[in-house]
């Protein structure tokens, strides 16, 4: 079947506006590591994965998937090994007070539930989010961005604050601190009170703007003061992928009450979770049972094991430090050739490049990003872009991704900039 004749298939059995990737779509049947084939046999480097963390079809989750698949998959109403393994490992990895978790299937259902367990924890119902990112698709995560508003407006017990900009800055710590401390006061005059403050600690989908240490430390403390936690949505930058870290809250030097992740944790395979302390987990569970069919079953246990068991036995953390580290200093080399690379920022493999129409004003060009974006795809290279003005190149390719992968997209980089 020909690409357009699956478009039409698309929207007659999908619906309309089902997002597609690039002007040309990309039809892929295979992968392997940091590559990519698609149905007519062209390979493409992936610098845009961070589901398939560290590689397409990795064989050391494969076969764990595999082998728990033919054993046993059930759910957490019967005893089982797997996910008690897995989040002994995993809250050995966090905050200390971090000690317990609650397995479930996408990010979505991570903060879905962590929004309701802050505000068993605090008795509060009011929620404060940056305005321009993305926690997911259930209805009550679709309140915390502002990017697609819900039908009837926001609700009551939520507050947006700016997202934190360092090309643009609206003011640093201290703007932001002020902001929190004001969505705080207004949650508090409408008997909402603050349950949680939740964010990504790197604002990685608002373009990963580069912040100074210790940026969210005064909201922190104020959001503290007013009875609210903060939740730590590690979605995108979690797992090693940022390299100087495993996780992003380390890097942000912020100490979250309770953690969300999801996307790269089984590599592909879908399995996402929420960690928090006892003392939260218990006022959640004293109130709520919580029961998700998949969640926690033991194909998904395995997988994710596989992927700590991956990340640790072939150090792709500091394999990601050291392509990043490469990566960036390769962008910085082309913004001295293309003056439409405004800025260049990110850790490890998330990282990215600012376009502008004009370096001077700073101008954001969403239209050419897109076009760079485009013209990546037709020479063989997917990446894609994000930002609060959706100007910005981002590169976050799976962790597979060496030194020769790197020479390859900016190779093609320098070529697509010349001829703009
Ligand atoms: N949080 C962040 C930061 C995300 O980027 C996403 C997805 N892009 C989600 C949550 C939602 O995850 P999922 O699609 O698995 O529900």
């Amino acid at each position: 079947m020909s690409d357009t004749a699956m478009m039409a298939r698309r929207r007659r059995l999908l619906g309309p506006d089902v997002r597609l990737f690039y002007e040309d779509p990309v039809h892929l049947v295979r992968g392997e590591g940091a590559w990519a084939w698609d149905a007519a046999g062209r390979r493409y480097l992936a610098a845009y994965n961070n589901v398939a963390q560290f590689g397409h079809c990795h064989p050391a989750v494969v076969s764990p998937i595999t082998r728990q698949a033919g054993l046993l998959n059930t759910h957490t109403r019967y005893l089982h090994d797997g996910i008690l393994d897995y989040v002994e490992r995993l809250v050995a990895l966090l905050p200390d007070a971090i000690t317990c978790a609650a397995m479930v299937c996408t990010g979505s259902e991570a903060n879905d539930l962590a929004l309701r367990m802050a505000q068993a924890a605090t008795g509060q119902r009011g929620i404060i989010a940056t305005d321009h990112t993305y926690h997911g698709n259930t209805a009550a995560v679709s309140q915390l961005s502002t990017i697609s508003p819900p039908v009837g407006g926001f609700a009551g017990h939520i507050r947006h604050v700016a997202a934190p900009d360092s090309y643009r800055p609206l003011g640093g710590s201290a703007a932001f601190t002020l902001a929190v401390e004001t969505a705080c006061a207004s949650l508090i005059a409408d008997s909402h009170g603050v349950s949680a403050m939740i964010l990504c600690p790197l604002f990685v989908n608002e373009g990963f703007p580069d912040l100074p240490p210790c940026f969210l430390d005064p909201a922190r403390v104020v959001l503290r003061r007013h009875g609210g936690l903060l939740i730590a949505d590690e979605v995108q930058p979690g797992f090693g992928r940022i390299g100087s870290h495993f996780w992003g809250h380390q890097r942000a030097a912020v100490v979250p009450d309770i953690v969300t992740m999801g996307k790269p944790m089984g590599n592909g395979h879908p399995v996402a979770a929420l960690a928090t302390s006892d003392a939260i987990m218990s006022a959640f569970r004293a109130n709520f049972g919580y029961f998700n069919t998949f969640g926690g079953n033991p194909v998904s246990c395995a997988a994710a094991i596989a992927v700590l068991d991956v990340i640790e036995g072939e150090g792709l953390q500091a394999k990601a430090a050291q392509t990043g580290t490469l990566l960036l200093a390769g962008l910085a080399r082309l913004a001295e050739k293309h003056p439409m690379i405004g800025d260049i920022r990110g850790s490890g493999l998330a990282i990215g490049a600012e376009i502008v129409s004009d370096r001077r004003a700073n101008t954001a060009d969403a239209a050419t990003c897109l076009r760079i974006v485009n013209a990546m795809r037709q020479g063989g290279v997917l990446m894609g872009s994000n930002g609060i003005h959706a100007n910005v190149l981002k590169i976050g390719p799976p962790m597979a991704f060496g030194p020769a992968e790197a020479a390859l997209l900016l190779d093609l980089l320098d070529e697509v900039l010349a001829g703009l």
